[in-house]
């Protein structure tokens, strides 16, 4: 089955009429095609999204938002099929995708729909001399880029608010998870006026550098790699478009000694091993205080041995299949370095034995814990983005606070004390974007979201993600009679 670009209403074929092997991870197997697509491509995506800007950046919110709102039902009546879809395109367990993926692309796009009908702008009056307001203006073709791990959850993150704000797209998903950012555009063929969304599927450094080096694409969203964030930033600086980054982590899980215990391990053996441990919230080094350290280890090793990993399709399968050869490789390889800087694999560390005869060639890794390794070496401070985390003792708040911003990654941490006062002070001290106290994950669309230090530039989520998509110009009126 070959997989189509979105261009100006059409589903079609990529100018080259080339196509890229898209994987099942779970077997190994090539099971699709998505388009090899090139700066033609982007040329003709652009040039439909700037067709089609002046005519959806005058419809009424209202408008808008009801379109929204019916790709937002669609998706959801199609839940099953998109949820099967994304297990098979990226490994994750269906149960995953069909409980936490595809709801929450669903409510992506219902709260951005739905929040710019809320949107305002400000006015500021000048001592009685004049009166200032805020145009908040759509800014014209947004490029969208988005990664693998999350695919259609993060594909409609970014491209609600876009669209909601009355901006045009042209986005790529990630080449390697294709296919329920396909499904969507052939939902969107019947529901939104042609060019207001397109999709262009392809390698990065040829279909995405096109999109962030397009003269006329002004605004770039970026989710990826903070390599990929480097040269994004390389080739945006320059024509001066508006940017926003976000990119990797390492991040934190600080459990102090009088945290829920119970609490404290589910919600850690959650933020290791969720997704197979490639979502970028994913906490990969725990910090244990010393008095329980040995029990913690013993009962979160206990936990992570009886983790099943297995074909993502079955309902008892916890740990599916990592995105890809090359990605499960890497992984290994940040095992082997590990055992070079002096780690001690506590479980896993290997890639299993054929989980089943349909998956023997898939790309599985068991999740694993490791301890003594220096807070300081590399695999403490390189993001791994796979199923392992390492488990490291401190002896006081202030220690910890030291290890916790001592990589140069600054998105989410999670502490777990019962000391609200500690957790004040340390969530004050943590260079994060987010910091989670006694719980991971939970997530409210309306809170800014993003990464410090290499993690990112800017924040999206609510109001902050409506305001990066518009541009604000201030109009001010001289009052009469002053
Ligand atoms: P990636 O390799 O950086 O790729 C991200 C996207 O950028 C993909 O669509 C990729 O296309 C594209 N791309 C690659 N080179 C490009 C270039 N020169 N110009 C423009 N686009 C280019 O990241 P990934 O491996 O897909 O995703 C994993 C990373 O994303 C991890 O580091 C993770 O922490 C991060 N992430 C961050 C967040 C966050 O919110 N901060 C959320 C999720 C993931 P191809 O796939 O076709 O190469």
């Amino acid at each position: 089955m070959a997989i189509k670009n979105y261009i100006g209403g059409e589903l079609v074929e990529p100018v080259s009429r080339a196509y890229l092997d898209n994987v099942d991870p779970s077997t190994g197997q090539v099971y699709s095609q998505a388009p090899d697509s090139d700066h033609r491509d982007v040329e003709h995506a652009v040039a439909a999204a700037e067709r089609a800007f002046p005519s959806w950046s005058r419809t009424p919110a209202d408008e808008r938002c009801r379109l929204m709102l019916r790709v937002a039902d669609a998706l959801e009546r199609d839940l099953d099929r998109f949820a099967l879809a994304e297990c098979i395109d990226n490994g994750k367990p269906l149960k995953l995708a069909a409980t936490l993926d595809i709801p929450r692309a669903v409510k992506n796009l219902r709260f951005f729909a739905t929040a710019v009908t809320h949107f305002h702008s400000e006015s500021h009056v000048t001592d009685g001399v004049a009166l200032n307001y805020t145009l908040r203006q759509p800014r014209g073709v947004a490029g969208i880029i988005s990664p693998w791990n999350l695919p259609l959850y993060l594909f409609t993150w970014k491209i609600a608010p876009a669209l909601a704000t009355g901006n045009t797209v042209v986005a790529k998903p990630s080449e390697l998870t294709p296919m329920t950012a396909y499904m969507l555009s052939e939902l969107c063929r019947t529901i939104l006026p042609p060019g207001v969304l397109n999709v262009v599927h392809g390698l990065g450094a040829k279909t995405g550098a096109a999109i962030t080096a397009h003269p006329r694409v002004p605004t770039i969203s970026f989710t990826g790699g903070t390599v990929t964030g480097t040269e994004v930033a390389r080739t945006t600086a320059p024509l001066f478009k508006k940017v926003g980054l976000e990119m990797g982590g390492k991040n934190p899980n600080v459990v102090f000694a009088d945290a829920d215990f119970d609490a404290a391990i589910d919600g850690t053996l959650r933020s290791s091993f969720a997704n197979q441990g490639q979502v970028c919230l994913c906490g990969s080094r725990i910090f244990v205080e010393r008095p329980i350290l040995d029990r913690f280890l013993t009962a979160f090793v206990d936990r992570a041995r009886k983790l099943k990993v297995g074909d993502p399709l079955e309902s008892s399968t916890d740990q599916g299949a990592l995105v890809s050869r090359s990605h499960v490789e890497k992984v290994g390889r940040y095992v082997e370095l590990a055992g070079q800087e002096g780690g001690t694999i506590r479980c896993g560390g290997r890639r299993p034995d054929a989980v089943s005869p349909r998956c023997r060639d898939g790309f599985f890794f068991e999740p694993t814990v490791i301890t003594d390794l220096p807070v300081d070496c590399r695999v403490n401070r390189e993001e791994i983005f796979g199923p392992v985390v390492s488990v490291t003792p401190f002896e006081s708040e202030d220690q910890v606070i030291d290890f916790a911003n001592s990589t140069d990654y600054g998105l989410s941490a999670s502490v777990w004390t019962q000391n609200l006062s500690r957790a004040h002070r340390v969530a004050e001290r943590i260079q994060s974007g987010t910091i989670w106290i006694n719980c991971w994950l939970v997530r409210d669309l309306r809170v800014p979201f993003g990464g410090m230090k290499n993690s990112g530039v800017g924040r999206e989520g609510g109001l902050e993600a409506l305001r990066f998509y518009t541009e604000p110009k201030n109009v001010c009126i001289h009052v009469a009679g002053s």
